[in-house]
């Protein structure tokens, strides 16, 4: 398992954000602690505005510099630009190393599946699935399928990827919440797996294999990860329902469809973070 991570990016909070530093650096302890799963370690290199533009206006690029806080979830911070940048470029060395083969994970922040075009939102200032996605596209990927399992809808990618050709977005979240969207699908692309607050944990794994089903029908040569871990029963902002073992299942799942995967942290704020995302990696791994 190669990991894509950068200390730096707990270089930034505010207090009582829940997206916080301590979600790496718990993941990280328990990572370098283990011995059950061998993984090799790099850092995310450089972006190029190009790859950023494909996804974003070159409006919302300068904004990232204007010391003004985004909206009551997202705040500024002091070089946040190069925070996402370092973010956006995990995304973009995980797909390579996907392409190349690997089982590999970018554990960074700040996440990204909420952020729109023109637009910071919900703890996300650049979508960095999304500019994998079109980077992967522009470099000869196929068929593409992007897997959000994040609690939450992933109302940016929708909205960047909304039908673009030969990519399909599939998003499993709790609805009616935050964001707001994803009760229906969208354009020709977007399929959504609404599932209701307090729905029982076999329900709610119902929707995630449902999803998995069609995306399977799509064919995608490559997958993308949005893995946020805060349908976990246990997340405080959320009344998700899932269990550690979800997760473990979730990897093998995907591990399963047999295509070249990457995965990016999105959500996940419970103190088990660490935990479920070790059985998320064993199970992509196969252990
Ligand atoms: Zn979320």
């Amino acid at each position: 398992m190669k990991i894509i991570t950068d200390e730096r990016c707990t270089g930034y909070s505010s207090i009582g954000h829940p997206e916080r530093p301590l979600r790496i650096i718990g993941t990280l302890e328990l990572l370098r602690n283990q011995t059950e799963l061998p993984i090799t370690w790099a850092a995310p290199g450089k972006v190029d505005n190009a790859q950023i533009l494909r996804a974003h206006s070159a409006e919302h690029l300068t904004r990232l510099n204007e010391p003004e806080d985004f909206d009551a979830d997202t705040p500024f911070y002091e070089n946040i630009g190069d925070y996402v940048r370092a973010s956006v470029a995990a995304a973009l060395d995980a797909l390579k190393s996907a392409r190349a083969g690997e089982n590999v994970f970018s554990l960074m922040r700040p996440p990204g599946h909420h952020a729109m075009r023109n637009r910071a939102m919900g703890f996300c200032y650049l979508n960095n699935i999304a500019i994998a996605v079109l980077e992967a596209a522009a470099r000869g990927a196929k068929r593409v399928a992007v897997y959000d399992f994040d609690v939450h809808h992933g109302n940016g990618t929708e909205a960047i990827l909304l039908d673009r050709p030969g990519i399909a977005f599939f998003s499993i979240h709790l609805y009616p919440f935050y964001p707001g969207t994803g009760a229906t699908n969208a354009g020709k692309n977007c399929f959504n797996y609404p599932v209701e607050p307090f729905t029982p944990r076999e329900t709610y794994r119902a929707a995630l294999a449902r999803a998995l089903d069609d995306l399977k029908k799509f064919r995608p040569d490559l997958v993308a990860v949005s893995a946020g871990f805060d349908a976990y029963v246990r997340d405080p902002l959320v009344q998700g329902a899932l269990v550690l073992d979800d997760y473990y299942w979730l990897g093998q799942s995907l591990r399963a469809l047999g295509v070249l995967m990457f995965s990016l942290l999105e959500g996940g704020y419970s103190r088990e973070l660490p935990e479920l995302i070790f059985a998320y990696l064993k199970g992509v791994e196969g252990k």
